[in-house]
């Protein structure tokens, strides 16, 4: 795990580089407060922090401060190294938004277990996150994360004047599969589907549970025709799955509908491309299921 040290005492910097690498973690150090508010900004900086009380630039408490007003992507743990011990010192810490404090000169041992607590909390943190973001059953994106990550993705593409597809899924007759294999070959169809769907996706593709039998794939960069093509590989291919039932193969046979629509300079807006996209799977259903079919909106 990478640990930020902002310290501004050389001696310092050595200590606690030298130690903090020897029990694994990724150690960056900064001489100030402004260059550790820059680090903990990044993208994929650290989410554990050792603060000095007294630097230039920002001091320990102004960071602390900062970090909790304005970074609130992920959490990030602060340890306050200080000189200060006093009860009122502490307080102050505590108050700016530091979530624990080591008083110098240090003990190597409380060091690390104080680091072992942050380090908790950010695990867990990630877990908290991973658990939010994906869909329990499938392991792809749930809705909510699947629209949001939607969203972005589809300004980027509108900013850059490049196309975005989208493609709707509905597994056809499902309830049938319910009702005749029971739950259970349920779900192992619907986890068999996405995992055959996500073996066809290139890396920025994305794709998410949209409700119960209902999957939604995003492919930037991707025009209709091409979107269409893909979606008639899927559409081929899932019919091969095969589930297990009581240890047995079974091939079921299982078909889906699709449809598709692509952002362009009328359909900018990620609601209305879901709805068309929407509206192509009905009519893909409409047609007969096991189709595909694009709206006339791409
Ligand atoms: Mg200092």
């Amino acid at each position: 795990m990478k640990v930020l040290v902002a310290e501004d005492s050389k001696y310092y910097q050595r200590i606690l580089q030298d130690t903090l690498s020897s029990w694994g973690y990724s150690v960056e150090v900064v001489n100030d407060g402004i260059q550790a508010l820059e680090k903990l900004q990044e993208e994929n900086g650290p989410k554990l922090a050792i603060i000095d009380w007294v630097m230039p630039g920002a001091d320990g408490l102004e960071v602390c401060a900062k970090v909790r007003s304005t970074i609130n992507k992920s959490y990030i743990y602060l340890i306050l190294l200080t000189a200060n011990s006093s009860k009122e010192d502490v307080v102050k810490g505590l108050e700016a938004g530091a979530d624990d404090y080591i008083v110098k000169p240090f003990n190597e041992m409380e060091l690390k277990f104080r680091l072992k607590t942050g380090e908790r909390v950010i695990n867990l943190e990630n877990r908290i996150m991973q658990l939010a973001l994906t869909d329990s059953l499938t392991g792809i994106l749930n809705r909510r994360a699947f629209m949001g990550r939607l969203e972005s993705e589809a300004e980027r593409c509108n900013r850059l004047g490049k196309p975005l597809s989208l493609i709707m899924v509905d597994l056809d007759d499902f309830k049938k599969v319910n009702d005749n294999y029971g739950h259970l070959v349920g779900d192992e169809v619907l986890k068999s589907v996405a995992a055959c769907f996500s073996s066809f996706l290139r890396k920025y593709d994305f794709i998410g549970r949209y409700g119960g039998e209902e999957f939604i794939i995003c492919l930037p960069e991707i025009k209709a025709e091409k979107a269409e093509s893909i979606a008639e590989r899927l559409r081929v291919s899932m019919q091969e799955i095969v589930v297990n039932k009581q240890e047995s193969p079974l091939k079921l046979g299982v078909t889906a509908s699709f449809g598709i629509c692509c952002l362009n300079e009328k359909v900018q807006d990620v609601h209305i491309l879901t709805k068309k996209a929407d509206e192509a799977l009905y009519l893909a259903k409409a047609k007969g299921k096991n189709c595909v079919i694009v709206s006339e909106s791409s």
